[in-house]
């Protein structure tokens, strides 16, 4: 594998690791001629599963699809290429153990917020946006109070006023 910085035709690996479900490697590279370091990530295609749209068509699955979808809710977010990486291994690794040839894109939806919530809030926030298309201003309000603080979760019924400040906070964020 060539060097990011120089361009250098080799790099050996310094480390190898196995990720814990042991289904991905991690190589730690070195770059003979500059000595940068960086990692790859290698890790298992998900082939032969079909997704299932709404209308009920199908289509091959395709990783770039949640990438973009990735990408467009992390704008402007902090966040390094290499979290990157394992949040999306992440979500495919979380496709993978359901262990199915067919998956709904509301299915993987789900699965990319699970993962996302973890990963950066405002994202979060974003994808669940635009995907789940909250009924209605309340139900957005009361998920952006329960991401915004545990506390006001729990107190969520009676304190819908602190939601709407959080919601008008997020808001001026996004
Ligand atoms: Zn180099």
């Amino acid at each position: 594998m060539r060097c990011p910085v120089c361009n250098f035709y080799d790099t050996k690996v310094v480390d190898s690791r196995l990720l814990p479900e042991g289904l991905s490697i991690r190589r730690r590279r070195e770059c003979e001629k500059c000595q940068f370091r960086f990692s790859t990530l290698e890790d298992i295609e998900l082939l032969d599963l079909t997704v299932v749209k709404h209308d009920g068509t199908r289509e091959a699955y395709d990783r770039g699809k949640i990438e973009t979808g990735l990408h467009k809710a992390l704008e402007k977010r902090p966040y390094t290429a290499e979290n990157f990486q394992l949040l999306l291994h992440a979500i495919e690794r979380d496709i993978q153990k359901r262990k199915k040839r067919e998956i709904t894109t509301q299915d993987i939806g789900e699965i990319v917020m699970n993962r996302l919530k973890g990963f950066d809030k405002i994202a979060y926030i974003r994808f669940a946006s635009v995907y789940r298309s909250f009924e209605d201003v309340e139900t957005f309000q009361k998920e952006l109070g329960k991401l915004l603080s545990g506390k006001s979760a729990r107190r969520a019924a009676s304190k819908r006023h602190a939601d709407t400040r959080a919601a008008k906070r997020v808001k001026k964020l996004l």
